[in-house]
C-alpha cells in the first residue's frame, strides 16, 4: 500500500492531475456514502426514490425524500479534503475534478474547474417545458410546500441530479472524457467504480499511457492497474498531500 508522501511525489511528476472523486470524498462532511450501512440510502428503496420512472411516476413522493435531503446536503461543511484539492488545483498540481457529487462542496471549497458527472442540487430543471428553477428559488418554495414547481408552467420540477435509467449529461462527460485521455495522472477519490460509465474514466487513462492513483477505504477493480492504492480517509491524506507540496503554505 502507498503512503501519501508517495502520492504527492506521483502527483509532482506526473501531474497536474485529474482528480475523480465519488461519494466517499464526502463521507467525513457528514454526507453517506452510497453503500453506506447506516443513513438515508439504507431506508429507501432506491428506484422508488431516485429513479427517473418513479419521479414519471410520482414526482410528490420523490420529493418527499429529495426536499428534507437537500436541507441536509446544504449544512454540510467541505471537509479538509476538499479544501486540499482546491489548494493544489490553484497551485498548479490539480488541473480539474471529474465528481459523481451532487452536493456542491467542491466548489464551496474553491475548487474552480469542477465537471460535475452527474449533475447537482444547484438547479432544477422543468421536464415538461425545459425551464430551469434555482437553488434559491426552490428552497423558498420548500419552506411551504412539499414539491416545487416551475414558474413558467406549474409542472413539479426536478432536481437536477442524474437519477437512475437517465443519461449523463452529454457535454459534461465529454469534457470529463477528453480530460482523462490528455492527463499525465487520474487520481480516483472514494469511489467504489461500481457505477458506470464513470468507471469506464480510469481505464481511458491507463490505455491513453496515463498513470492512475486510487485513494479509498476498500479495494476497488482498478487497483491492480494503479500506480499507487492509498488506503486511507480522503480528508486527511489529502491535507497531507496538498502539504508535502507546500499547496497549503503556498495559499495560506
Ligand atoms: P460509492 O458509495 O459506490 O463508493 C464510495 C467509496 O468510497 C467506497 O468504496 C468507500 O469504501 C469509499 N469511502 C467511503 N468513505 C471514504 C473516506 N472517508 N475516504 C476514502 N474512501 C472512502 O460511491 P460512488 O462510487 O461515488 O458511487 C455512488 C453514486 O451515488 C454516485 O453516482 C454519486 O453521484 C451518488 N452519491 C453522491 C453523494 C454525494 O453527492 N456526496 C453521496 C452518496 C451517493
Amino acid at each position: 500500500m502507498g503512503t501519501a508522501s508517495e502520492l504527492a511525489l506521483l502527483v509532482r511528476d506526473r501531474g497536474p492531475a485529474v482528480v475523480l472523486t465519488g461519494a466517499g470524498m464526502s463521507t467525513e462532511s457528514g454526507i453517506p456514502d452510497f453503500r453506506s450501512a447506516s443513513g438515508i440510502w439504507a431506508d429507501v428503496d432506491l428506484f422508488e426514490v431516485a429513479s427517473i420512472d418513479a419521479f414519471r411516476r410520482d414526482p410528490l413522493r420523490v420529493w418527499r425524500w429529495y426536499g428534507p435531503r437537500i436541507g441536509g446536503l446544504l449544512a454540510a461543511q467541505p471537509n479538509a479534503g476538499h479544501v486540499a484539492l482546491a489548494a493544489l488545483e490553484r497551485a498548479g498540481h490539480v488541473r480539474a475534478v471529474v465528481t459523481q457529487n451532487i452536493d456542491l462542496l467542491h466548489t464551496r471549497a474553491g475548487s474552480t474547474a469542477v465537471i460535475e458527472v452527474h449533475g447537482s442540487i444547484a438547479r432544477f430543471p422543468c421536464l415538461a417545458c425545459g425551464a430551469e428553477e434555482t437553488l434559491e428559488a426552490i428552497l423558498a418554495q420548500l419552506e411551504t410546500r412539499e414539491a416545487p414547481f416551475c414558474s413558467d408552467c406549474a409542472e413539479i420540477v426536478k432536481p437536477g441530479v442524474v437519477m437512475f435509467g437517465e443519461l449523463l449529461p452529454a457535454d459534461a462527460m465529454e469534457r470529463a472524457e477528453r480530460l482523462v485521455r490528455e492527463t499525465g495522472l487520474l487520481l480516483v477519490v472514494g469511489s467504489s467504480l461500481q457505477v458506470w460509465p464513470v468507471a469506464g474514466l480510469p481505464g481511458d487513462t491507463v490505455r491513453a499511457g496515463g498513470a492512475l492513483a486510487i485513494l479509498n477505504l476498500e479495494e476497488t477493480p482498478y487497483d491492480a492497474e494503479a500506480e499507487i492504492v492509498v488506503r486511507g480517509p480522503s480528508a486527511s491524506v489529502l491535507d497531507e498531500v496538498a502539504r508535502a507540496l507546500d499547496a497549503r503554505a503556498e495559499n495560506a
